[in-house]
């Protein structure tokens, strides 16, 4: 028996693959959607009998005449191309507040307050985890300011299937998708006032994110009522916390901290951001914001966040700054090799965390990457 995931292309001219078979469903839409089946990682499954094909495709639609006529296309399209018996089998897959169903993790970015690098982190990471061969999803939740866009270099709206769902972007071998992609940077604060937490929600449950190991979502800083709302809708995502060593900060780390772990959101660790300064010429580390945790009077600022692994402390870097800017996440982008180094233990540490603990919430625990 020939069963392969469907993404795998094995050559055997002389048998049918499974490859052979998904190549003659390349252009078959799903009837809702009206999109590539393939394209929408909906064809879950072929295998290859002496006698049988068994195909096992995921449908959106709930129409018994669409299903019907599908079915049908399915099994013309098979039969002109062999002469096996082909069984099909079709499920239903829901992509409203399900949507997510066929995502296996979530990961949350936060951070107490903006411009502390929680963007780069999130994109970073990302990218991170996508290179070691990860389906990976990336949603920028800070509507106060879509910077993904940027980061990522994307300068492509999503496409709008029917039914008003979105099909992500694809950058940089992630599934990107930001309210930036839709409206411009400026409009897009307008937004700010009146997208409530629950138009946020939808906007995440109407992209149809496919078969992800992983959605990284970047959060808008803080603890309005839009992080409650994800905290509560997300059940099982997870927190990694972006801090700088600043002690006003770290307050407001603490804040953000607090209000996750009141709600059940564990928290798989923090990342320390402009934590020192390498010199150009002497190479010497030196710590401008100074270290954090610090004792004394701000203990009991600090003491909450020791029982917080820190995952990684993040230099300031010119070259992560001039990556972002020019759209090239510095953990691709080859200008820092020890930066990209300090991203891959970020996402090493992140993997291991959600293997560790997701599996009861999610069945899907994170799988090797489909070769
Ligand atoms: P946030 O999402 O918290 O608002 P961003 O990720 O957008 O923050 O970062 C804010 C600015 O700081 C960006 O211009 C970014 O390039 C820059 N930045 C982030 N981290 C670093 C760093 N470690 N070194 C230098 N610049 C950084």
């Amino acid at each position: 028996m020939d069963s392969v995931p469907v993404d795998s292309r094995h050559v055997q001219p002389e048998v049918i693959t499974a490859a052979d078979v998904v190549s003659r469903l390349e252009d078959l839409v799903e009837p809702k959607l009206k999109w590539s089946v393939l394209a929408l990682n909906l064809v879950k499954s072929v295998v290859v009998g002496p006698a049988t094909i068994d195909v096992h495709i995921n449908l959106v639609t709930q129409n018994m005449d669409e299903i019907l006529a599908f079915r049908h296309e399915v099994h013309e399209r098979l039969k002109r191309f062999v002469r096996h018996e082909s069984r099909v089998h079709l499920d239903h897959i829901a992509i409203t507040e399900e949507g997510i169903s066929g995502v296996s993790n979530i990961v949350m970015v936060g951070s107490g307050k903006g411009g502390v690098g929680k963007s780069t982190v999130a994109t970073n990471l990302a990218v991170s985890m996508a290179k070691s061969g990860l389906r990976i999803g990336l949603m920028d939740a800070d509507i106060h300011g879509p910077s993904l866009p940027t980061l990522l270099g994307i300068d492509t709206r999503p496409e709008v299937l029917a039914e008003e769902y979105l099909l992500p972007v694809i950058a940089h071998g992630l599934k990107v998708m930001s309210v930036g992609c839709l409206v411009d940077r400026h409009k897009a604060l307008d937004w700010r006032g009146s997208l409530a937490s629950g138009t946020l929600l939808q906007f995440i449950f109407s992209t149809f994110w496919g078969d992800l190991d992983c959605l990284v979502i970047d959060l808008p800083p803080g603890t309005s009522d839009i992080q409650l709302t994800l905290a509560q809708k997300l059940p099982g995502a997870r927190l990694l916390l972006v801090t700088t060593p600043q002690e006003v900060v770290l307050g407001d780390v603490r804040r953000t901290m607090d209000m996750f772990a009141e709600r059940g959101t564990q928290i798989i660790g923090a990342v320390e951001n402009f934590a020192y300064h390498c010199c150009e010429h002497c190479g010497r580390d030196s710590a401008p914001f100074g270290s954090a945790p610090q004792p004394k009077a701000e203990q009991e600022i600090y003491e909450p966040l020791s029982s917080i692994e820190t995952l990684a402390r993040l230099p300031i870097s010119r070259a992560l700054t001039e990556a972002s800017d020019a759209g090239m996440p510095i953990a691709t982008s080859g200008t820092d090799d020890a930066l990209a180094e300090l991203f891959t233990q970020i996402s090493i540490a992140v993997i291991a965390g959600l293997q560790n603990e997701q599996r009861d919430v999610y069945p899907h625990a994170i799988s090797p990457p489909i070769s």
